[in-house]
């Protein structure tokens, strides 16, 4: 009745028992988180740009301090190179659909500036070089507690990041005391880093399934309360929400037809068979209602005891009579037995048809319409339909002559 809930309960409370689930989800959940995250990730993207280019660039003040032989390739890279290349990349991410190219993406923002480091430490024999190593520790932290990619991106940045530097480390010309301290800082950071990032990704997963929880509970409730316990279909709450959703045409309303039916003598029936009987007939009248005016594209709900309102959106008047006509031949047909009846040995059902244009406010006049005619139903015998005003009430007035009718025929 209800979109489907797409993530059950089950499905979540698994995962968070599972041991395994902080790294990945199943590939369902996964999906929904992605698409979750996706939307978190764009905002702190859109906001770390501008920090970013603006501490990198900073940072140039240090490099000609400390590396002055180097500091016109120096301001060269970081002008010509990386500022363009940062650009782009978060040009790139914007333009980008897939969340694991979107990481990709943005992983490659410290790699590209991890090379641009490398490379001017690198072209410096300086000792100086020795101190210029220690930006590395920087841009490893920046990836994994700022980026705080997923554990995977994240990790394989930081190999991609170590082993670029420990390629220049080998042939740097630095002394080898020099080179272990740098080597055991950014061995240490990446590992500080990544382990960061780990609680990061499960605090954030773990959150995710605790949200996801809440609101599957949540929608689950609000169906609930929704539904009628006894036959399934839908109740008066329920109709008023499908009502409001009904399409409205040119901002007139909706063309639509109503019929409300009602299971005839059933006082009586309950007197005879007992009242768990009669919850019983109840049931199986609701299934045949259900599906007849499915076969209409109506919807049935209950509406009361035993009086049920079948709402069929874009139907005329005509095609809705089918429909009442075909409840009433599928429940007589049911042949249940009703010893108390007196116009039939079997539960018959008697119906209130009405038809016309409605918005929200409207609805309710097309239902007393239909209350009208189902009345006329009842005072003309029972066991039949009734349409006695085809055009929906666009005011009070036009429900006046339908009711002044309907007492007409019973008086
Ligand atoms: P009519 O043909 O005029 O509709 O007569 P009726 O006896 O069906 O109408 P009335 O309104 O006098 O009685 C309706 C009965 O439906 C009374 C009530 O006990 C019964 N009823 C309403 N809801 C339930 C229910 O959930 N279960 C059972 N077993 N009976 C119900
Ligand atoms: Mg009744
Ligand atoms: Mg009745």
């Amino acid at each position: 009745m209800h979109a489907e809930t797409q993530t059950t309960l089950s499905e979540i409370e698994d995962t968070l028992s599972r041991k395994g689930w902080r790294g990945v989800f199943p590939p369902h959940l996964e999906q929904t988180y992605q698409r979750d995250m996706g939307k978190v990730r764009e905002r702190a993207v859109r906001r770390a740009l501008l920090p970013t280019l603006v501490i990198y660039n900073l940072l140039l003040v240090t490099d000609i301090a400390l590396l002055p032989q180097t500091a016109k390739v120096a301001a060269l890279l970081h002008f010509a190179v990386v500022t363009p290349g940062l650009l782009l990349l978060y040009f790139l991410y914007f333009r980008l659909e897939g969340y694991l190219q979107r990481q990709v993406a943005e992983a490659a923002i410290p790699v590209l500036i991890c090379a641009q480091t490398l490379t001017v430490m690198a072209l410096n024999t300086a000792p100086n070089a020795g101190y210029y190593q220690y930006f590395i520790p920087l841009i490893l932290l920046f990836s994994n507690v700022n980026q705080r990619l997923d554990t995977r991106v994240a990790g394989a940045t930081s190999l991609v990041i170590l082993l670029m530097y420990l390629g220049v480390l080998i042939f740097q010309n630095m002394l080898p005391e020099q080179k272990l301290a740098g080597l055991s800082f950014i061995v240490v950071s990446s590992y500080l880093g990544h382990a960061a990032n780990l609680r990061a990704q499960r605090d954030s997963r773990y959150g995710f399934l605790m949200r996801l929880r809440e609101n599957v509970r949540l929608r689950a409730a609000e169906t609930d309360a929704m539904l009628d316990q006894m036959t399934g279909l839908g109740n008066r709450r329920y109709l008023a929400n499908f009502v409001s959703r009904l399409p409205q045409a040119d901002g007139e309303g909706c063309p639509v037809s109503a019929i409300l039916m009602d299971i005839d003598f059933f006082k009586a029936y309950n007197d005879l068979y007992g009242h768990g009987r009669g919850d019983d007939c109840i049931k199986t009248v609701a299934e045949v209602i259900d599906g007849t005016s499915r076969l209409f594209s109506g919807t049935a709900v209950r509406y009361g005891g035993e009086e049920f309102l079948i709402v069929l959106p874009e139907t005329d008047k005509a095609a809705a009579i089918a429909c009442a006509e075909a409840i009433r031949v599928a429940v007589e047909d049911l042949s249940i037995e009703h010893g108390s009846s007196q116009i039939s040995p079997f539960v018959t059902v008697s119906l209130g048809v009405a038809s016309g244009t409605v918005n929200t406010e409207t609805f309710q006049l097309l239902i007393a319409s239909a209350d009208a005619s189902l009345y006329a139903a009842k005072a003309g015998g029972r066991n039949r339909f009734m349409a006695l005003d085809g055009e929906a009430p666009a005011g009070a007035q036009r429900v006046t002559p339908a009711i002044a009718l309907a007492k007409r025929v019973l008086h």
